[in-house]
């Protein structure tokens, strides 16, 4: 780390005790952006780095709820505001009984670079809550998110703060979201939240966007290697929204997934997963995807087998947070993995990205390389406020150019600060110079 780095990143450390995720994304920003503190005296002197590790704003509070049985439960919520020099703070809302302080607080950091890699007007900011969707009727929670908005509405604004989903947030909790946000101000301000359903005011893409922005995003970086996706084995872990549409886009681009997972295990079906299944297992039916071998005999479900076991040359780890280790990474590269593109946010441990990137696998982060939700989710916000909604094929082509524009940005800033092919370090250089130079423009606020 660069030394006039060392005594901010100690001092994040002591203010924040305990939120290791936290620790971990800040960790590997300020590792990454040395050679931008040498070029650009400025920042330092506005105490740019310094700022940027503390949150403009952050909400914490109570969500009662009743369940089917009229026994009340009581969790907790959060909004993160970290960064609003780029346009109104935007970021998911992610209800997980895992979610702490910490974990939002991560969650939002990584947006701020994430968000401004894509070149849209959004600023960084994230939310959730404890509470664990899992088993839940649709009353339930509609209850809880209508308990949940109740608190967080007057703290958002198309021109304010603007969350979409993430983990166990999708169109039906948008929905009700919406719905209780427009009956508490008595706007129908479409453009408070995004990632809605097409019934109102969502946009065509925005659903398949972080999982096709991730195939995306794989295609060029083999590409300008003079490779491509075309009859690659590929796995996909994860069976949620990211990785299912990252399937959908991995397929048409001629590659093949040969494995997805959730929490309970893995399936791998070698001559590629049955993605109409997938979807109504996953989307209609939410059920555990151990039922895809009911339908599908010549697949495995196996519980102890590390999904990284399974042989592949792209990784595109889409599940959650830490999920690939350095065993993982070692296991991949045993295979001959070339490629390994996070489709969630930090899903590679640190361990595991040395290990990846000492073995030469090419490595994109999840701040690149799953931006293309967040960016649709720019172009949500547009159409809302314009009226107007774009065709899927037009919003498509949108992403797809977005996506070569992140990449060959971050390809290039790692050229220029002396880091070739360094996608963690091109990331994190162009997202903060951007960001940086905002907040100096703006002065000290
Ligand atoms: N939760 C997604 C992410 O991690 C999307 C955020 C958004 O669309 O605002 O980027």
């Amino acid at each position: 780390m660069h030394p006039t780095l060392e005594p901010i990143h100690q001092r994040v450390l002591d203010r924040n005790p305990g939120e290791t995720e936290f620790h971990q994304a800040v960790h590997e920003v300020l590792e990454s952006i040395g050679p931008a503190v040498d070029k650009h005296p400025e920042y330092a002197e506005a105490r740019i780095v310094e700022r940027i590790c503390e949150p403009e704003r952050q909400i914490i509070f109570r969500v009662p709820w009743e369940d089917d049985d009229g026994d009340i439960h009581i969790n907790r919520g959060f909004r993160v505001e970290f960064n609003s020099a780029l346009g109104p703070f935007k970021g998911g809302l992610r209800f997980h009984p895992t979610v702490l302080l910490g974990t939002v607080k991560f969650l939002g950091f990584e947006q701020i670079f994430k968000n401004a890699l894509t070149g849209l007007p959004i600023g960084g900011g994230k939310g959730g809550s404890d509470f664990d969707p899992r088993g839940r009727s649709d009353r339930e929670i509609m209850r809880f998110c209508q308990s949940f908005m109740t608190e967080l509405y007057r703290h958002l604004g198309e021109y304010t703060d603007v969350p979409a989903g993430d983990m166990g947030v999708g169109g039906r909790e948008l929905g009700y979201l919406f719905g209780q946000y427009k009956r508490i101000t008595n706007r129908y301000e479409s453009g408070v939240l995004t990632g809605k359903a097409l019934a109102f005011g969502g946009a065509q893409v925005r659903r398949e966007a972080t999982g096709y922005g991730s195939a995306f995003f794989a295609r060029r970086a083999l590409e300008v290697r003079g490779d491509s996706l075309e009859g690659k084995d590929v796995v996909v872990s994860g069976s949620g929204n990211v990785a299912l549409y990252t399937v959908e886009k991995v397929h048409q681009l001629g590659g093949r997934v040969v494995a997805v997972s959730d929490s309970d295990g893995v399936v791998h079906d070698p001559q590629g997963v049955d993605l109409e299944l997938l979807k109504d297992i996953k989307e209609v039916r939410r059920e555990r995807l151990r039922v895809y071998t009911d339908k599908i005999g010549r697949a495995e479900f196996s519980t102890d087998r590390s999904i990284w076991d399974v042989p592949c040359q792209v990784a595109l780890p889409s599940a959650t947070q830490n999920e690939l280790d350095a065993d993982g990474a070692r296991a991949l590269l045993r295979s001959g993995c070339r490629f390994v593109g996070e489709g969630a946010n930090m899903p590679t441990t640190p361990d595991g990205v040395e290990v990846l990137r000492e073995g030469g696998v090419i490595f994109a982060p999840g701040k690149a390389a799953n931006a293309g939700g967040v960016a649709a989710s720019a172009l949500e916000m547009q159409q809302n406020a314009s009226r107007d909604s774009w065709s899927f094929e037009y919003s498509e082509n949108r992403l797809s150019e977005i996506m070569t524009d992140i990449h060959d940005r971050c390809h290039a800033t790692a050229e220029e600060y002396g880091r070739p092919g360094d996608y963690v370090a091109g990331a994190n250089i162009a997202g903060y110079a951007r960001v940086a130079d905002a907040m100096l423009a703006l002065g000290l606020v």
